[in-house]
């Protein structure tokens, strides 16, 4: 039975048993910050389980698609763990419990295929229970399960919680026997690859609290509303249904399989038992191959790219050891992905579609990630190899951790491939050496970061500041300048002239720096005295710290303020924001919905906007970007900030960065029904008060990350300006109308080149023209012809050579001959000897002549060498030197 018919099977099951069928919901797990990805199919479903929400459906059943990261490292050894899988659940909201469990899971177990069910011998069913859960034994028994074939296991196994007070309860397991040839007899708790785990019945009913760990809590009671939550495997079965031995060779990753065996020329199933654990190296790194690259198919598709951080570095991971496993097995050929992964496209689009439709984008970042990575491994393999001879040969048996450190932060080397690689060469990695390196480079980062921008590392004086009055209330939105008082300084009762201060105020319209839009700047004035605002920051949410000079007077706690903003800098500020939301806007109409924002910085006048694409954009692209963004504010759009729910603001479709976690509240700008986007930043009126904006550059900034630079109103058009003036300087020098410029400067260019050649060439054959003379020139020493003399000054390496080789064709060829040349440049004198075959006879050699006059320098053969570096003045003892040794 194919896997897409067992999820419909599945359920179709549900459904006619009163279950509302929910979609699964995408793998990176955003509402969790715990979690990185989902991993089973209940999580979409706590808010119920916890009862924050209220479900709307009392039955609900999915296919989840999960990533379990932990179970990495068993893919392949055992039969039954994929990163990937699809688990298929069935849930009851404070409606049937065990029972109904029970009978549901067993039903559609055995029932015969002809009659929608998996058709299981129900002789070959075992399950266990909770060591004390007698009422699911009896609902077992009553349906049909021998006592023999019930097994009662501990907390460890059976018992199920989210770790934290709250539901909790005893799980019921099904397995499956696959027979004598896959492991030993005696039950689940003997051999858990011979009775497989297919399928998990959680009964949730207990309420826990005191929880030390997944096996110590209280149970203080029952839940009122008791749930059910069960998960059965969708490849497990798969693979029990298809009589394949494990998870890597059902239809929807075996294709994967084959053909990396096919690429590598290795021949799958080498092993002679179907016992996952006596499988052949080789198998199991073809069965990490497909089950990786399926992994990131799926991944990349629910819009994770990789990265160093978060879930971008699980699928770097993931994509890195599925191409070193590749190398491993003898593939060398380049990159192996553009083979491998549109098999695994094949094999994924019945069940989901979108594999397919976006395949362009999807298989970008893969092969993108493949290309770096190959280069960094050619980079880095080296390095290491270096290090590991090294290492051995001074019979070290561990590894540096700076080295392993360097590899990493110098190369981009990841440190699980250089434990991977040392130990293939037999050693050890200083790993606590690197870790202690790497958190050294946090810490000092992060506390460099944070001394920028505030000026203090101890936390706890804001805290206190935040506490004496509460948040401060931000008024720039409304206005640009109010009467507050001063709620306190920070580090000084009182400051006077000339001295930094941190100001924080009870309310203020300035702008602290955040979302990439800059702080503002201004003044305030107090009773008696004057600061100029330098800073602004909020190093707490809720607290805004003025970091200020004090130009004039004294400044103290309690004294009543007038706080003013430069207006000219807020609203040249505000221009770069509010253009990069339309930058932002249009990026995505033109390259899809996957350019999201991933950094920017608004500045007076000029914005700085990094967003996800894979590749560079297209000059005429960005061309079209723009000129679409100054239609966009011709068009004289309302800029309209509103304050929403979360639910709300993502049903208008407003744009959020990935992954980011706001309150129930959410700010939404939007430019009239072009831009939508959550910001807490200050904007423009109306879209035509930018005037201009010009996109300046666009370039890589990391992978997959593009930075795109753009100025806006009247910095954009000073820049234009200057660049007509610019145009019209040239086209006056050249004498040629402007838009004949960039013609002309290149056929000038050329000219100039050609010139260059031509001089070249002259001056090549002028030295040239002394070669015959110089021959006729030659000196009979001890039976040799010798030509020694020093070319004029001026003459190129290049030419040195061509000379003396000249000459040499110039001596009558059964004479020996010697030529030495020498020329000086740069203080320096050089030597160039050649030798005739004649010479060469005769045990002459230019080689030897070279080193001989430079005492060991310089190099060549016995027809032809050259060596240099002494001074200058030395020039005619090299030709003595060669004369001496004939
Ligand atoms: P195991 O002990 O075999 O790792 P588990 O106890 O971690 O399984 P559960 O957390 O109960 O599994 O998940 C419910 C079901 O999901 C399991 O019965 C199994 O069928 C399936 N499953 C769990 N982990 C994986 C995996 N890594 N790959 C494929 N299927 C899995
Ligand atoms: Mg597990």
């Amino acid at each position: 039975m194919r896997t897409a018919e067992i999820k419909r099977r599945y359920l179709a099951h549900f459904e006619a048993n009163g279950h509302t069928v929910v979609p699964s919901a995408p793998l990176p797990a955003v509402d969790d910050p715990n979690l990185l990805f989902i991993n089973a199919g209940m999580v979409q479903f706590v808010p119920f389980f916890l009862g924050q929400r209220t479900p709307p459906y009392s039955r609900a059943t999915s296919v989840q698609k999960c990533i379990r990261t932990p179970d990495i490292d068993e893919v392949g050894k055992t039969s039954r763990h994929g990163t990937f899988f699809q688990m298929n659940g069935n849930f009851s909201f404070g409606d049937y419990f065990k029972e109904g469990a029970i009978k549901l899971a067993w039903e559609l177990s055995t029932n015969p295929v002809d009659k929608g069910g998996f058709g299981l011998d129900p002789e070959r069913i075992w399950a266990t229970v909770y060591l004390d859960d007698d009422e699911a034994i009896d609902i077992w028994r009553r349906t049909g399960l021998p006592a023999e074939r019930i097994v009662r296991r501990g907390k460890k196994d059976n018992f199920w919680s989210m770790g934290i007070p709250g539901p909790a309860g005893p799980c019921s397991e099904l397995y499956y026997d696959r027979g004598g040839a896959y492991g030993k007899e005696g039950g689940p708790e003997v051999d858990e690859d011979r009775y497989l785990e297919y399928w998990n019945l959680v009964f949730m009913q207990h309420e826990i609290t005191n929880v030390k760990s997944k096996e110590i809590f209280d149970i203080v009671g029952d839940l009122p509303n008791k749930n059910i939550d069960t998960g059965m495997g969708l490849e497990r079965i798969a693979s029990m249904l298809q009589g394949v031995d494990n998870l890597y060779e059902i239809d929807e990753v075996k294709p994967i399989l084959a053909k990396a065996a096919e690429l590598t020329g290795k021949r799958y199933g080498q092993a002679v038992s179907h016992i996952a654990a006596e499988s052949h190296p080789d198998d199991v790194r073809l069965r990490v191959i497909a089950d990786h690259v399926r992994t990131a198919l799926m991944v990349i598709s629910d819009g994770v790219i990789p990265s160093n951080e978060g879930r971008g570095y699980v699928l770097r991971r993931i994509l890195r050891r599925a191409i070193r496993s590749m190398r491993l097995l003898g593939w060398q050929e380049g990159p192996s992905l553009p083979l491998l992964l549109p098999i695994a496209r094949d094999c994924m689009a019945p069940s989901y579609p979108e594999v397919a439709a976006e395949y362009d984008r999807i298989s970008q970042y893969a092969y993108g990630e493949e290309e770096r990575f190959l280069a960094t491994l050619s980079a880095g393999t080296t390095i290491l190899d270096l290090a590991v001879t090294d290492t051995k040969a001074k019979g070290g048996k561990v590894l540096a951790g700076d080295k392993a450190f360097q590899l990493h932060d110098t190369y981009g080397f990841p440190i699980d491939l250089t434990l991977e690689i040392a130990a293939e060469q037999g050693l050890r990695v200083d790993e606590d050496g690197f870790r202690r390196l790497m958190a050294e480079q946090k810490a000092n980062a992060k506390a460099d970061a944070q001394a920028r921008k505030t000026g203090h590392a101890d936390l706890s004086v804001y805290r206190a500041a935040l506490e004496q009055g509460g948040p401060v209330e931000f008024t720039g939105y409304r206005e640009v300048s109010r009467e507050t008082r001063v709620r306190s300084l920070l580090g000084a009762p009182v400051a006077g002239e000339g001295e930094e201060i941190s100001i924080v105020l009870d309310a203020t319209p300035f702008y602290a720096e955040s979302g990439g839009q800059l702080a503002d700047l201004g003044v305030i004035t107090f009773g008696g005295g004057k600061v100029e605002v330098l800073d602004v920051q909020s190093p707490l949410p809720g607290l805004v710290v003025h970091r200020a000079k004090v130009l004039a007077g004294e400044v103290r706690a309690g004294d009543t303020a007038f706080a003013e903003i430069d207006v000219d800098r807020r609203r040249a500020v505000s221009r770069a924001h509010t253009a990069t939301h339309l930058i932002h806007q249009t990026m995505r109409n033109f390259l899809g919905e996957s350019a999201t924002q991933a950094g920017s910085l608004n500045a007076p006048g000029r914005l700085r906007f990094d967003f996800n694409t894979p590749s560079a954009v297209p000059a005429s692209v960005l061309h079209d970007v723009e000129q679409q963004v100054n239609e966009v504010l011709l068009r004289d759009l309302l800029v309209h900030a509103f304050i929403t729910s979360q639910e709300e603001a993502r049903k208008l479709g407003a744009m959020a960065l990935f992954g980011e976690k706001y309150g129930d509240e959410v700010r939404v700008v939007e430019v009239g029904d072009y831009a939508r986007e959550l910001c807490g930043g200050t904007h423009v009126e109306r879209s035509s008060q930018l005037g201009l904006v010009k996109i300046l550059s666009e370039a890589s900034v990391g992978s997959g990350v593009r930075r795109v630079e753009a100025l806006v109103g009247l910095d954009a058009f000073g820049h234009l300006a200057r660049e007509h003036v610019l145009v019209s300087r040239l086209a006056e020098l050249f004498r040629v109308p402007g838009d004949q410029v960039a013609d002309r400067v290149e056929q000038t260019v050329a000219q100039l080149r050609d010139a260059e050649r031509e001089l070249e060439k002259l001056r090549t054959q002028l030295v040239l023209s002394g070669a015959a003379g110089l021959a006729d020139s030659a000196r009979d020493v001890r039976g040799v012809a010798l030509v020694a003399t020093e070319a004029p000054e001026g003459t190129s390496a290049n030419e040195v050579r061509t000379l003396v080789q000249e000459i040499r064709g110039r001596i009558p060829a059964e004479r020996p001959a010697v030529v030495a040349v020498t020329s000086r440049a740069g203080g320096k004198a050089s030597l160039v000897v050649a030798v005739n075959a004649a010479g060469k006879s005769r045990g002459l050699s230019a080689g030897a002549l070279v080193k001989g006059a430079l005492s060991g320098r310089g190099g060549g053969n016995a027809d032809l060498a050259q060596g240099g570096g002494v001074p200058a003045a030395e020039a005619p003892n090299l030709l003595l030197a060669v004369e001496k040794a004939l």
